[in-house]
């Protein structure tokens, strides 16, 4: 796995964020728990190097939580002694080497659970590290941390998520409309059906489609996963949450990229012996989506298989108008390179049919312009 950040933050030696790689380093943060965030970690789990200077992992208790319950839960006492879970939405001084201290402040933002924003508050410089993150327009103002008496705070340095920073993600659907879009699909086939796969992209990033349907259907969610079980359960009540197959009539389950058909295979051991919605889910359905189209799309007539654009990360519009409006001094853009825009597995025929009426609409406006001009 890539690390999507180098680590180093120029403005305060002896941190890194999200990547664990340097050595040396006496306080490492840790903004959310996806693998292209923990490069390293791993190591340092392992090694003394960090646990003898005394030195720190921190990152929001819910981080922990997952960290814990999952991929390192054969270390969990020794994951305690160099682990700091901090409160989100509390300011702490960390105290490093030499006298050297700074404030630091979680700020929870919308990705994953547990995701936060690191604001970093040093004698000289205020540094905002975003983490990934998705915010809309109307929300940034009341970012509570970001702003002093409802006046915005002057960053010196941000350094900020631009995984969708490309023109072909200009726009995402609002993940309000992803939630009451996706509960009425669920809704109405399961008048006449008995199951749903929601097929993820990643293991974690879709706790708030969880909630609405648990919230608007009152429905439990099987999980296959006894680690991904354990962590829900911990995070978000076990009542949510079932781990026999027959029990639910909502099934979770993390898909594989299919290179070969350009789709997707969902990697589920549920055999599929009932009439069952396939739901798929990801970003990258987000390429060249206009504001005003639904969210979910039908990938063939049969109905039984449905796309979900739903954004994890800001779309290039939410991006530029999220650091226009602190305009700070200097902003680094991570990851290095944004995420590549889809193949032909992104149509749909919905789009299809889109894109053709649009060029139709287009070629008659060039013929009007034509005659006018
Ligand atoms: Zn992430
Ligand atoms: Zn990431």
């Amino acid at each position: 796995m890539k690390a999507s950040f180098e680590g180093p933050i120029n403005e305060i030696p002896n941190i890194c964020v999200d990547n664990f790689e340097e050595k040396n380093k006496m306080a490492y943060f840790l903004s959310h728990c996806h693998s292209d965030h923990t490069v390293g970690m791993m190591y340092k789990v392992e090694s003394e190097e960090l646990r003898k200077k005394g030195g720190k992992i921190y990152m929001s208790k819910e981080s922990e939580i997952i960290l814990l319950n999952n991929h390192w839960s054969c270390y969990n006492t020794r994951l305690n002694e160099i682990f700091e879970p901090l409160k989100v939405g509390m300011t702490y001084t960390i105290d490093i080497a030499d006298g050297q201290s700074f404030e630091v402040t979680l700020i929870p933002v919308t990705h994953m659970i547990g995701a936060v924003m690191f604001l970093f508050k040093t004698k000289k410089h205020r540094v905002l590290f975003t983490g990934d993150f998705i915010i809309e327009e109307n929300d940034v103002p009341n970012l509570e941390k970001l702003h002093d008496k409802q006046r915005k705070l002057n960053i010196d340095t941000m350094y900020v998520d631009g995984t969708f920073d490309q023109s072909d993600y200009e726009h995402f659907p609002r993940r309000s409309d992803c939630h009451a879009e996706v509960v009425s699909e669920i809704e109405r086939w399961l008048i006449n059906n008995n199951r749903v796969v929601l097929h993820q992209t990643y293991a974690f990033g879709y706790d708030e489609i969880y909630k609405a349907i648990k919230k608007r259907l009152n429905l439990n969610l099987y999980l296959d996963d006894e680690q991904k079980l354990r962590t829900y359960s911990a995070l978000l009540g076990n009542e949510n949450f079932v781990n026999d197959d027959s029990s639910s009539k909502i099934h979770i389950c993390i898909c594989e990229r299919n290179n070969e058909g350009g789709g997707w295979t969902g990697v589920s051991n549920y055999t599929l012996n009932e009439k069952t919605l396939h739901i798929y889910i990801s970003a990258q359905r987000g390429c060249n989506y206009s504001h005003g189209d639904p969210a979910i799309s039908p990938e063939t007539d049969s109905g039984d298989r449905l796309y979900l654009c739903y954004p994890t990360h800001c779309s290039r519009s939410q991006l530029k108008h999220f650091i226009n409006y602190f305009s700070p001094a200097k902003t680094v853009k991570f990851p290095k390179i944004p995420m590549s825009t889809p193949g032909s597995w992104a149509s749909t025929p919905y789009r299809r049919n889109r894109d053709r009426e649009r060029s139709s609409t287009d070629a008659n406006a060039d013929g009007v312009k034509r005659r006018l001009f």
